[in-house]
């Protein structure tokens, strides 16, 4: 469709400053195509914000630990091209039944849960054994589990955790939701497969500020879309979909976060990460901020630590985690339809799509956007509402 020639001279706007937005204006204004960003928040990065604590000194991950990995060269070369990327191997810790584990389940996790000294084939046959044979379909996440460990790891190590993460019933959760997790019959603790990993040395906001840092783009900070009153060529928003619309098909539920932080002398618990899967204990993990910088933490003399506790997500809450269960993929998929139908403004994002989707898959699908964004508009078509399918 022929742009509306009204709005030719007019510039672009993207609503939100995280990844997704940042290349997203980065891409346009390379193109010579002059784009305003805004946030609602004082800050850019979106939820991957890292800033320093003013009583420790240590780089803080506002909204969560963030580890970045990816297998894609492209996104890889492009976070390194904005600042420097420090080595960083994620390995992850679990607090169950008074005992510290390595996750994923791996070999010495299964040795040392069952007092054992098997070696990868017969820990493979082991738990062979105690999986569940007779579940053969697996319809929901305990089901899942129990096929592929049995009662004994699934209870020590996901009952509690998912009820605890999710707010309900391990039952009620779809089986593809453990799909995902690794097993290994190795020794073998570092908790993502890809090739590329590593925390930014400055941390991400450093990363997404030297993306934004064009002088095609301006950012304007603490203002919100539904503040906005001029005119624009285009609209490519990253913030909820359902927002957007005034939530007129209804909610999109989310998990949300809170954090609990306290500080301790020293090293409080010699790891970045300690997952507790316990169900008597309320939160599900604390994060060490201290251990995501290692080349930081010898000058350090105090430590910041966060409880994470998860809980439904509030009207005033920031939402983390979207729940895309039966119902909510019927409410999403009114909104993409109307989506499709909505002139001048395209969705791009984890809120905007209503999907989990880690940096680099953000990184990745934001740069193809912005790419297909530009052919689209040297040839006078309308860009795509949509670049990634949010319901495939
Ligand atoms: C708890 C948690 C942990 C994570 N850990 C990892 C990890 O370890 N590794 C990894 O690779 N990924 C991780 N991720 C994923 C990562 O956070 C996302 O990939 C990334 O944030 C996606 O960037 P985005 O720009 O799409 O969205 P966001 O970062 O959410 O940015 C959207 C921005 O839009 C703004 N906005 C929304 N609506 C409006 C509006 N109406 N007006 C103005 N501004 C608006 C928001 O303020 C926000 O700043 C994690 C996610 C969560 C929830």
């Amino acid at each position: 469709m022929p742009l509306d020639a009204a709005n030719l001279n007019a510039r672009f706007c993207v609503v939100g400053a995280g990844f997704s937005g940042a290349i997203m204006a980065r891409g346009l204004a390379e193109a010579g195509m002059p784009v305003l960003v805004i946030d609602e928040r004082d800050h850019a990065a979106g939820n991957c914000h890292t800033e320093r604590d003013a009583a420790t000194g240590v780089m803080v991950h506002r909204y969560g630990p963030h580890i970045f990995h990816t297998g894609n060269r492209r996104v890889w070369d492009y976070v390194n091209s904005h600042g420097r990327m420090r080595p960083y191997v994620n390995r992850v810790k679990a607090t169950t039944g008074g005992a510290v584990y390595s996750l994923p389940i791996n070999l010495h996790t299964i040795n040392q849960f069952f007092g054992r000294t098997m070696g990868p084939a017969e820990a493979r046959a082991f738990i062979a054994a105690q999986a569940r044979a007779d579940i053969t379909d697996p319809q929901s996440f305990e089901e899942q589990a129990l096929s592929m460990v049995g009662e004994k790891l699934y209870r020590a190590f996901f009952h509690g955790y998912t009820r605890k993460q999710w707010g309900c019933e391990p039952a009620e959760l779809p089986a593809s939701i453990l799909k995902r997790l690794p097993l290994r019959f190795n020794y073998d603790d570092n908790y993502f497969a890809h090739p590329y990993q590593g925390m930014p040395q400055d941390g991400y906001s450093a990363i997404v500020a030297s993306i934004l840092d064009h002088p095609g783009i301006e950012l304007r900070l603490a203002c919100s879309f539904e503040d906005l009153e001029e005119g624009f060529r285009h609209i490519f928003y990253t913030g909820p979909i359902d927002r957007y619309f005034r939530h007129e098909q209804g909610h999109l539920p989310y998990r949300s976060l809170r954090f609990e932080r306290f500080e301790a002398q020293g090293d409080f618990q010699g790891t970045a990460v300690m997952n507790y899967c316990d169900e008597a204990v309320p939160h599900t993990r604390i994060a060490e901020h201290r251990h995501f910088a290692p080349w930081e933490a010898e000058g350090l003399e105090r430590t910041v630590c966060f409880r994470e506790y998860s809980q439904a997500c509030g009207r005033n809450d920031t939402p983390y985690y979207p729940v895309r269960l039966l119902a909510e993929r019927r409410t999403l998929s009114r909104y993409v339809e109307r989506a499709g139908s909505e002139a001048g403004v395209s969705f791009l994002g984890r809120l905007a799509t209503y999907r989990y989707i880690d940096m680099d898959v953000a990184i990745l699908e934001a740069l193809e956007a912005a790419d297909a964004t530009v052919a689209a508009l040297r040839e006078g078509r309308a860009p795509a509402a949509f670049h990634t399918d949010p319901l495939a």
